[in-house]
Parts: structure tokens; C-alpha cells; sequence
């Protein structure tokens, strides 16, 4: 394999230092890392280089990822910023979120206000709003790939892993995401099974429910008499509801517009652009202490 992308030098010691170890995904590993000429830190994502039967899926990821990231400029988007190719891993230097996973953040505050909600979803609507625009779909948006980058909740969505730029020959049957997220197109079994920009508006109606109420709208604990219905099945019926009396304080607009995001018909679902139209989202430019 060669990576045009990449500089062919063990460099990445020379001009960084490795900390501890931020995360950890399926195909690599994430450090904290200063830049030794200015003391900046980075967040590091470290691929090991193994041979074994995985090998070639994940080396088909990760130039894909190189290929989406070193396109990619945005305030609400972890950006690359370099990468090395060494004998012990490929290194992919990006920005740095210092404030970890918005996932832990909700646990520990168990749910967000809506105005927090709305300064978070505002800034992922305008990065998503980016990526479609440039034909990318995300396709893995989760609480564990959207990162804070300071302790005001800017947000950087992170893990391009799965990203693809779509095309015509994009309509591809493999299943991917995570099965919570995964909008019901993605688990209709049918060949019209395709990856469109309204899959990542269904992955973010899903944490929009969850930074409101702290639990998600589909799962499997849902499981019982009233609810016999697995967590497929409720994603492809849109099946969820607002419990009281955890929805109680939530106003109408924002069920209003989880609703139209986890709209099963895809031709019916609200679009990225829509998203940011919508009042729940320009309530914002009303409200000073909203302003991103
Ligand atoms: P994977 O593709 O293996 O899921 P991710 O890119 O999602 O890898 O990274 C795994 C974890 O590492 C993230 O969930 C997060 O906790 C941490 N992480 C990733 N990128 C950054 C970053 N730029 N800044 C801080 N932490 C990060
Ligand atoms: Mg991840």
C-alpha cells in the first residue's frame, strides 16, 4: 500500500511528545500530544500496523478517513493536521478536544438544558451542514463521536471513519453505525438500502432525545408487555414516545422537531438545512446567552 498523503519519515517523535491516552475505538488508539517546536497539543490517532485477516478493512478505513479528514476545515469538525507514516503505525495528528466525549458530559449532568441542547445542536447542524454540502455523510453520529473542545460546549464531531463521500456508486449494502443510532433505512432489508445525508439527521434526532432527557428513544430495555417490540423494530416503526415526567419541562418545538427528524419515510424527514431554519434552533439568535 502507499499513502500519498503521508510523509514518508519517522518524524513523529522527533517533533511530538506522546502523552496518555485519550480513547480508544475499534481500529486505533487516541493520545494526547505536544507539538515540541510550539507546545501545542494535539490529539493523536494511532493506527497499529498488524497483518491478520482484519487487515484490509482496516486499511480501507483509514484511507478513507485520511481522504474525508484532509478535505475538511471546520469549526464544528475535528480537522487534521498532519499525518506520519511509522514503522510501528500510521499517525494521524488532529485538533485536540480537551474537554473528552459530550457522552460523559451528559452522564455526569444526567441531561442538558434546551439552551444548552440548542448551542450543542446548533454548531453540529452547521458542521453536518458542511460535510453534506460537500457530499460526505457522516454516518456514525453518537454522544462518543461528538467531542467538547472547551467547558462552554463547543463541539467538534470527531471519527470520519465511517465517512463516505457519496456518489453514484455509493449505493452500498454494507451495514455500519451503531445499532441505536442507525436510522431504519439502514436496517430495511431491502436493495434500496443506501447511505443519503438523512441518515445523519436521524443519528442526531436520536442524541438530541437523549441530551434532553438523559435515556435514549429506542432500546432494547424498553423490552416489555406493553412494549414487545425490539430495538430494530421500533427504529423502523419510529416507534418512541416522550415519557412523563422526565419531557414535562421540554416545550413543544423541540418534540417537534425530534419528531421530524425521526421521521421513518426518508423523503419526509427534515433536511440538514431545515434543521437550521427550524424555531427551536433560531430561538437562539433571540436569546443573547444562546449565541454560539
Ligand atoms: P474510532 O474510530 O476508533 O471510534 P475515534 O476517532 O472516535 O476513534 O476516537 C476514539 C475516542 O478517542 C473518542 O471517542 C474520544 O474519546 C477520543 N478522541 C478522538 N479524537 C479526539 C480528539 N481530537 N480530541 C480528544 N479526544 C479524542
Ligand atoms: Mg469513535
Amino acid at each position: 500500500f502507499r499513502y500519498p498523503a503521508y510523509r514518508n519519515t519517522s518524524a513523529f517523535r522527533q517533533q511530538y511528545t506522546l502523552q496518555e491516552q485519550l480513547g480508544k475505538g475499534h481500529f486505533a488508539s487516541v493520545y494526547l500530544c505536544v507539538e515540541k517546536n510550539s507546545g501545542m497539543r494535539y490529539a493523536v490517532k494511532k493506527f497499529e500496523k498488524r497483518t491478520g485477516p482484519g487487515e484490509k478493512s482496516k486499511v480501507d478505513g483509514l484511507q478513507q478517513e485520511i481522504a474525508v479528514l484532509m478535505g475538511v476545515s471546520h469549526p464544528a469538525l475535528v480537522c487534521l493536521k498532519d499525518t506520519f507514516d511509522e514503522a510501528d503505525g500510521v499517525y494521524l495528528v488532529l485538533e485536540l478536544a480537551a474537554e473528552g466525549e459530550l457522552f460523559n458530559y451528559i452522564v455526569m449532568k444526567q441531561k442538558l438544558t434546551e439552551a444548552e441542547a440548542r448551542k450543542v445542536f446548533v454548531q453540529l447542524f452547521q458542521g453536518i451542514k458542511y460535510l453534506h454540502e460537500r457530499n460526505i455523510v457522516h454516518r456514525d453520529i453518537k454522544p462518543e463521536n461528538i467531542l467538547l473542545t472547551d467547558k462552554d460546549l463547543s463541539v467538534k464531531l470527531a471519527d470520519f471513519g465511517l465517512a463516505k463521500i457519496i456518489g453514484e456508486e455509493s449505493f452500498t449494502t454494507t451495514l455500519c453505525g451503531t445499532p441505536s443510532y442507525v436510522a431504519p433505512e439502514i436496517l430495511e432489508s431491502s436493495t434500496h438500502r443506501r447511505y443519503t445525508r438523512a441518515i445523519d439527521v436521524w443519528s442526531l434526532g436520536v442524541v438530541l432525545y437523549i441530551c434532553l432527557c438523559g435515556f435514549p428513544p429506542f432500546s432494547d430495555e424498553l423490552y416489555s408487555a406493553e412494549n414487545p417490540y425490539t430495538l430494530s423494530q421500533q427504529i423502523k416503526m419510529g416507534r418512541f414516545d416522550y415519557p412523563s415526567p422526565y419531557w414535562d419541562s421540554v416545550g413543544d418545538p423541540a418534540l417537534e422537531l425530534i419528531d421530524r427528524m425521526l421521521t421513518v419515510d426518508v423523503d419526509s424527514r427534515i433536511t440538514i438545512d431545515e434543521c437550521l431554519e427550524h424555531p427551536w434552533v433560531t430561538q437562539a439568535e433571540i436569546n443573547p446567552n444562546d449565541s454560539t
